[in-house]
């Protein structure tokens, strides 16, 4: 079980950032309105995620902790995916990589339960607020050959921002902390309020947190549709750019993706109004019913598969020459 757990976990968790991804899923799944992430180390030594979701129930925990137990899916329904966990997998992996603490509270009485080398403790009492808290202490340290593949704290830690970002982009009315206790002291890395309204003035104002006002003043919006295919979300104008990295927040049916497919309609889009070492800013919604695309492609689930990718392909750059042209580009 074990060795099973540390082989799955290597897919699951490359690195401090993934371990982030699936605990803020997590949270987020479980109707989070503020979500409390705390690192050391470049997440190293010490991922805490803090929530106040629908929490755990005491006697859940040891489900919750074993492989595919899911809440969240019944297996007759796998192409029907709308919460971001549907695999049952983070929290095993991540209790056989590191020393897993998870405290809980589902109803009046609080739980915790300590996982280690895959080797679950007890059950145990414990206070605290309703929703969940999750420490995840020396990540990797029972397998020192991925320790040894991980780049420098800064790199690592960039990454978890990078991360939180784009899953605050994607849920713009919870609130998100992202802070950094290297060393005892903390400093808050990122934070972005939940925001109110309706989704559009949301998006609108979460763009701002996480981009700046300046993506806000270039920013135009987008709304167009193709075969059951919805697009909505702002790109920018070409003559605003960023760095690559920060520049692209793409989302399918609510979720964070890094899709090659998608990255590439965005380029072709400004491909004539744009030099080809700059990089189009832009955040884009798409979505669609569940059947027409595939998120489970890879268990890190960045990379999406579509029924009709040239449809997607043609909505994104019609939508946003369209609204580039509109702009007078
Ligand atoms: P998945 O998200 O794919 O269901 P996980 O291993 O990530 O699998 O989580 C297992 C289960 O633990 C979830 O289905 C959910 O019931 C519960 N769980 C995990 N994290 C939280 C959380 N932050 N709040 C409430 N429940 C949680
Ligand atoms: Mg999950």
């Amino acid at each position: 079980e074990s060795a099973i757990n540390r082989i799955a976990a290597g897919e699951v968790v490359e690195r401090p950032a993934s371990a982030v991804k699936e605990l803020v899923e997590n949270s987020i799944d479980a109707g989070a309105t503020r979500i409390d992430v705390t690192i050391a180390d470049g997440g190293k030594t010490l991922i805490r995620v803090v929530d106040d979701g629908c929490g755990i129930a005491g006697p859940d925990l040891p489900l919750a902790l074993s492989r595919h137990a899911t809440s969240k899916i019944d297996g007759s329904d796998l192409l029907n995916i709308h919460s971001f966990g549907f695999r049952g997998e983070a929290l095993p992996s991540l209790g056989a990589v590191g020393r897993l603490t998870i405290t809980s509270r589902a109803g009046d009485e609080g739980a915790s339960v300590h996982v280690a080398g895959g080797r679950m403790g007890d059950v145990r009492p414990a206070a605290c607020a309703r929703g969940t808290q999750v420490d995840l202490a020396d990540l990797f340290y029972a397998t020192p050959a991925r320790l040894k593949f991980l780049r420098t704290d800064r790199a690592e830690t960039q990454a978890v921002v990078d991360v939180i970002r784009r899953l605050a982009m994607a849920e713009p009315f919870v609130t998100f902390i992202l802070r950094d206790a290297t060393g005892g002291d903390t400093r808050t890395l990122f934070r972005a309020d939940g925001e109110t309204g309706d989704m559009f003035d949301a998006l609108g104002g979460r763009l701002r947190a996480v981009l700046g006002r300046d993506f806000a003043e270039n920013a135009l919006p987008l709304d167009a549709e193709r075969d059951g295919f919805h697009m909505t979300g702002f790109t920018a104008l070409p003559t605003y750019s960023k760095g690559a990295a920060v520049a692209q927040y793409l989302n399918v049916n609510g979720r964070p993706v890094r899709d090659k497919m998608l990255l590439g309609a965005l380029r072709a889009a400004y491909m004539d109004v744009m030099s080809r070492d700059r990089h189009p800013v832009a955040c884009l919604f798409i979505d669609c019913d569940p059947t027409l695309v595939d998120v489970n492609v890879h268990p890190a689930k960045s990379e999406v598969r579509f029924r009709d990718p040239a449809c997607v392909r043609g909505l994104i750059v019609s939508g946003i020459r369209h609204a580039l042209a509109e702009a007078g580009h």
